[in-house]
């Protein structure tokens, strides 16, 4: 696999596979710039169509992967327009199809969706035109369920295939074959066998997702290893970055002021966690005179396309929604996507706050962050495959705040980044060009040995302890009998003692264990796996963190322009150089896991 990856990295860093194919010898290369643009009325290509298109004209296997908005489907429909035959393209959602369907038509080219909605006259037509050398049909659009479920579809692709009249696969939002991805759908597991069945005919993958063992994942999932990628950046210049701490309390209240002050009458998305999350916001802005509905998957789809529509026309300001809402989302002036809690992943997360400032435009990308969250989306997401790893990583993402979020998240998705930063596109490093990035390190050590000590007594007493009751009883609070009298109180505030907390955990000295109720599944506090390996002595019983004086005195951090020396254990670091933390056996706080 990590040969893989590196070709991936090399791929997305040096350009150097697409260069082959960005000249303009090809046999098709004129009629190609001459239909982009009479038919296409578009002037140039934008980076990889070119290589994209010329490597599928070439029959060759590939991977696009592009931001959403950034014209992948251009790579197939020009093709489709210069190759005899059809283009079948599968996609996942009906109204993505028929919008394109519109475009096509617009621009004049024979395009036909087949679904369980077809008429048996269409079907016919269809069918014949598959095979029928004099047929205009170019690109025929088909749900995978159809193509899964329909043997006459694959039989008539079989007599099109032995009339070399297959001439092209196009897999829409390919990230839907692989269960590591945001959005897996089962059907598209099916497309394996095109591969087998139909080896001539290239296969070309479209999405916006970018994380390498999502495209190694496909690869396989389609048999066409080793196939060429093409990826573009993932840097968006305009969406700046930020997370917000907000208390449990005044949570909705705080994203109602924020609205009306930072963004009044602007368009914007709020995502929640859980469909009752949904409901309670959007109530609960509406109080604030704020134009929001609510859109989930509970809602029968003509009121979600009704919603969506208002929102389209400004008649409601704010889409208050769960990930339901998304895909085919072509809003142009989003200006900002506020997290009401944090997402199931970084995946996830990347793709809600990529639909702001799609009009290239500045747009903001809010987090608002609550230490309790994360356990309720672990809790939401442990049955899944991976799931508690990639609230994990989303976690990781949340609490850091020194480096830059916008190189978090090139890193996650193993583009290239320039160490330099953002350009003061993102809090983290708004803080640091303000002087006020410092953290005090702290030894959790001794820390962790506190909380063993109250999780042992828990357990004598055969009580579980949630992540709340906890923080309570290592803080002096809540039920008296759950505290442990040998355990001093932190001398940290609590949101420090949360955040050690979470390290932990992200560090496997603690482990989250997950238990169901008729009414929902709590998460409990256990030690973790690196506990005996610390009693062991194998692992140091030092266990550094570096948390930001942002969290273990906001008002020192926040009041300073210039770093401040009044604190001893306070020291001021060069958090721009990430690499430097990895050989070290300190731990800057959170760092994000290389796939
Ligand atoms: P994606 O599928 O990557 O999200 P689309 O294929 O829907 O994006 O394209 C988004 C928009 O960009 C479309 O309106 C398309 O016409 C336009 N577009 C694509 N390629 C170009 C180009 N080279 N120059 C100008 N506009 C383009
Ligand atoms: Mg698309
Ligand atoms: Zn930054």
């Amino acid at each position: 696999i990590s040969n893989i990856k590196c070709e991936l990295d090399m791929l997305s860093k040096g350009g150097s596979a697409s260069a082959q194919y960005e000249v303009d010898t090809f046999p098709w290369s004129d009629e190609m710039m001459s239909k982009l643009r009479s038919v296409f009325k578009i002037e140039d290509f934008r980076s990889y169509q070119k290589a994209a298109v010329n490597a599928t004209m070439n029959n060759l296997d590939c991977l696009l992967i592009m931001p959403t908005g950034g014209g992948k489907s251009l790579c197939f429909q020009l093709p489709a327009i210069l190759s005899k035959g059809i283009t079948l393209v599968v996609s996942p959602l009906i109204s993505l199809m028929e919008d394109q369907l519109q475009s096509m038509k617009e621009l004049g080219i024979h395009t036909a969706l087949f679904n369980s909605n077809t008429s048996r006259e269409e079907t016919k037509f269809i069918f014949d035109s598959m095979i029928n050398p004099s047929a205009t049909l170019k690109l025929l659009y088909v749900t995978p369920e159809k193509l899964a479920k329909s043997k006459r579809l694959m039989s008539q692709l079989e007599k099109a295939y032995r009339a070399n009249r297959f001439a092209r696969l196009v897999i829409d939002e390919v990230h839907c074959c692989s269960q590591w991805g945001h959005d897996f759908r089962p059907d598209y597991k099916f497309l394996g066998i095109m591969k087998t069945q139909y080896p001539k005919t290239p296969i070309i993958g479209l999405t916006a997702t970018a994380t390498p063992n999502v495209i190694i994942d496909v690869q396989k999932i389609l048999n066409i290893e080793g196939s060429l990628v093409f990826k573009d950046t993932f840097f968006r210049p305009n969406l700046k970055y930020e997370v917000l701490d907000c208390g449990e309390a005044s949570k909705i209240e705080d994203i109602a002021n924020l609205i009306n002050t930072r963004f009044p009458k602007q368009s914007g998305i709020i995502y929640c966690l859980t469909i009752k999350d949904c409901e309670e916001v959007s109530e609960k802005l509406r109080t604030f005179k704020i134009r929001a509905a609510r859109y989930h998957a509970q809602l029968e789809p003509e009121k979600r396309t009704e919603i969506q529509k208002k929102w389209y026309n400004n008649e409601v300001q704010v889409i208050v929604a769960t990930v339901a809402f998304g895909m085919g989302i072509n809003k142009l002036d989003v200006r900002y996507v506020i997290h009401h809690s944090m997402s199931k992943s970084v995946e996830n997360y990347y793709q809600e706050t990529g639909r702001a400032g799609r009009d290239g435009n500045p747009a903001h990308c809010i987090l608002f962050f609550k230490f309790g969250d994360s356990f309720r989306a672990s809790s939401l997401m442990f049955t899944e495959k991976n799931g508690v790893v990639n609230v994990y990583n989303m976690l990781k993402y949340s609490l850091d705040r020194s480096n830059c979020r916008k190189g978090l998240l090139a890193q996650h998705f193993g583009d290239a980044w320039e160490l330099s930063g953002c350009g003061e596109m993102c809090d983290n490093c708004d803080m640091k060009s303000s002087g006020s990035n410092q953290y005090q390190e702290i030894n959790a050590g001794p820390l962790l040995d506190d909380i063993d000590s109250i999780l042992d007594h828990a357990s004598h007493l055969e009580e579980r302890m949630t992540a709340l009751k906890l923080m309570d009883a290592w803080l002096g609070k809540g039920n008296k009998k759950l505290r442990v009298e040998t355990v001093a109180t932190p001398k940290f505030n609590r949101q420090t003692c949360e955040t050690i907390v979470a390290l932990l955990l992200i560090d496997g000295f603690l482990k989250e264990e997950f238990h169901f109720t008729p009414y929902s599944t709590i998460s409990y506090i256990v030690a973790g796996a690196k506990v005996v390996l610390r009693s062991n002595g194998k692992i140091s019983q030092d266990i550094q963190y570096q948390i930001p004086l942002s969290i273990v005195n906001p008002s020192k951090a926040k009041t300073s322009k210039k770093p401040t020396t009044s604190s001893s254990s306070v020291k001021e670091k060069d958090t721009n150089s990430k690499h430097s933390s990895s050989s070290s056996p300190k731990k800057s706080t959170p760092r994000v896991h290389k796939e």
